[in-house]
């Protein structure tokens, strides 16, 4: 037996938010559904809710009205564990506590079968610990859907140290057959998708603090350039700063307070001041109804005449060829060494990768870790460096920092470039590996720890981070895209930088640098 026979019974115990979407999908996917509450009357309403969900679901004609009837008709209401006696699979979706958790379980297994499966819907708490006091441990397993569960496709299948694997397979078998992508995850902190996601906040939470633009220009960046649907800053308004406040901590205090998960001084701040985001009409932004600010955009320049391009831009290269047919003349000096071109003694010293592009004024290169202000100290001139874009052949924004000093006319000459291709240039402070580059770069090598310590293959972290975060693309197929060593580098150098333990790179990333092997393949 592979999955939930079809007609075989779910429970769900407690039928909050999570709760009511997960008997909405059980009872899409044929099955007789006991919903039971702690609060008397609760399941009755709850079942109520979910019909008047299924009876809109037909009004607007994404659901056939005779399935809607009948999924509604499969649900029934319990104010007590007993109802759940003739259950094959339970699903707990109750308060997030050990101590509620372990006694619902430890009431649950005298009620029902020996061989009915006992699943917990926990988003933090490790199924190891809810599964140790029961007697049969074996037979528990986290099933870690998104909100809202009826909607979203990713279902973390979470094996605790007892967990039978055969039980774990079953619930993958379940949930596929309910329409969902499960993934199999030993239960760890934060499991996949919670773990992953932290750098995507941290980094613009820690880039805030250091001036890098403030809330709408950082999160266009994330948007425009980085790629993502929403910027970090803007998310964490809507999750509610309290909340996603308690998923950072959780996971820093899980990790033994680990620099890499560090907590944020400004979404403290604003938590202590009630600030939480759009439920509380204020947060990083105010939410009145205004127009949201706009983020920082540079003014019109205009381009130079000519580039002069060196070295391996890797990931950046697709600027140049968008920048052929604009007027500006490329030029490749593929055959001199980088450096040795054009300025004074002091030029001739490399960017690690060896990119530099030249012109009149003005040096851009791509960001390695190292400030603008470094990169024009070494070189002699002034410097522009550029931060990381999803997609360079198509990118909306750029985002460059220049370095101290740098004349105006010499900013605007690289700016000038940038917009010539058609896209809007955001000017960041000079900040080590600025926004985009320094998220990717912490997201892929969080992403290839959990790969490279077992918690769930490289496939499987992939679509979770898709699926469960709506990123829109895996962080391990990002990083091949970018290169594990060019990501090792900025790492290493950013981390040099803060000099705090956030930013090294995990022992798996490294190999991968040092061999080339695919993060896809961990
Ligand atoms: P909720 O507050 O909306 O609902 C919880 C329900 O459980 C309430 O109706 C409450 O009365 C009931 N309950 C509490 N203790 C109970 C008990 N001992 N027996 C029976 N019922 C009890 O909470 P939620 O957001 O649906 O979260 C439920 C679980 O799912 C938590 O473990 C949470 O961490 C997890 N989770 C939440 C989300 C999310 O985005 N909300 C996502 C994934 C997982």
């Amino acid at each position: 037996m592979t999955q939930l026979q079809p007609g075989g019974t779910v429970g769900v115990v407690g039928v909050g938010t999570m709760g009511s979407g997960i008997a909405q999908t059980a009872t899409l996917a044929g099955h007789p559904v006991v919903m039971v509450d702690a609060v008397p009357g609760r399941a009755d309403d709850a079942v109520r809710a979910v019909r008047g969900q299924l009876d809109r679901l037909a009004a607007r004609g994404r659901l056939e009205e005779p399935v809607a009837l009948a999924a509604g008709s499969r649900l029934t209401a319990a104010d007590d564990l007993t109802a759940l006696a003739g259950a094959s699979l339970v699903i707990e979706a109750a308060a997030e506590s050990l101590e509620v958790k372990n006694s619902l379980f430890a009431t649950l297994e005298s009620i029902v079968s020996q061989d009915c499966v006992l699943a917990t819907n926990t988003s933090s708490l490790s199924v190891s610990a809810i599964a140790a006091p029961l007697r049969r441990p074996g037979r528990l397993v986290g099933m870690h859907f998104f909100n809202p569960a009826q909607v979203m496709r990713l279902v973390e299948v979470i094996s605790g140290l007892d967990t039978d694997p055969r039980v774990a397979e079953w619930v993958a078998g379940t949930a596929r057959a309910w329409g969902k992508v499960p993934i199999q995850v030993a239960s760890t902190p934060g499991f996949v998708v919670n773990r992953v996601a932290r750098p995507f906040y941290g980094e613009a939470l820690r880039a805030l603090e250091e001036r890098a633009g403030d809330p709408a220009t950082l999160d266009a960046v994330m948007r425009e350039s980085g790629g993502f649907r929403m910027g970090p800053l803007e998310l964490t308004d809507l999750i509610g700063q309290d909340v996603n406040q308690a998923a950072n901590r959780s996971v820093w205090e899980a990790f033994g307070h680990d620099p890499r998960y560090a907590p944020s001084l400004a979404q403290r701040q604003l938590v202590d001041a009630g600030r939480l985001g759009r439920k509380s009409g204020r947060g990083f932004y105010v939410h009145d109804g205004s127009p949201p600010p706009s983020p920082a955009t540079a003014a019109a320049s205009p381009a130079p005449a000519e580039v002069i391009v060196e070295g391996d831009w890797g990931p950046w290269e697709p600027l140049w060829e968008r920048l052929a047919g604009t007027g500006i003349a490329v030029r490749r000096a593929t055959d001199s060494p980088a450096g040795s071109a054009t300025a004074g003694p002091a030029a001739t010293a490399p960017s690690p990768a060896g990119a530099v592009a030249r012109m009149d004024q003005v040096l851009l290169v791509p960001t390695s870790g190292r400030t603008a202000t470094q990169e024009a100290v070494e070189r002699g001139r002034p410097t522009v460096v550029l931060d990381l874009a999803r997609d360079p052949a198509t990118t909306a924004r750029w985002a460059v920092a220049a370095s101290d000093g740098c004349p105006p006319a010499a900013l605007a000459e690289a700016i000038g470039m940038l917009q010539a291709c058609g896209a809007e240039v955001t000017v960041l402070d000079d900040v080590p590996g600025l926004l985009v580059a320094r998220t990717a770069a912490m997201l892929v090598n969080e992403a290839a720890d959990v790969a490279g310590r077992g918690v769930a293959d490289a496939a499987a972290v992939d679509a979770a981070m898709e699926l469960g975060a709506n990123h829109p693309q895996g962080p391990l197929t990002w990083g091949d895209a970018i290169g594990a060593r060019r990501l090792v580098e900025l790492l290493d150098t950013v981390g040099a930088h803060h000099g705090d333990g956030r930013y090294r790179a995990c022992s798996t990333l490294r190999r991968a640098a040092l061999t080339g092997r695919p993060l896809r393949t961990l």
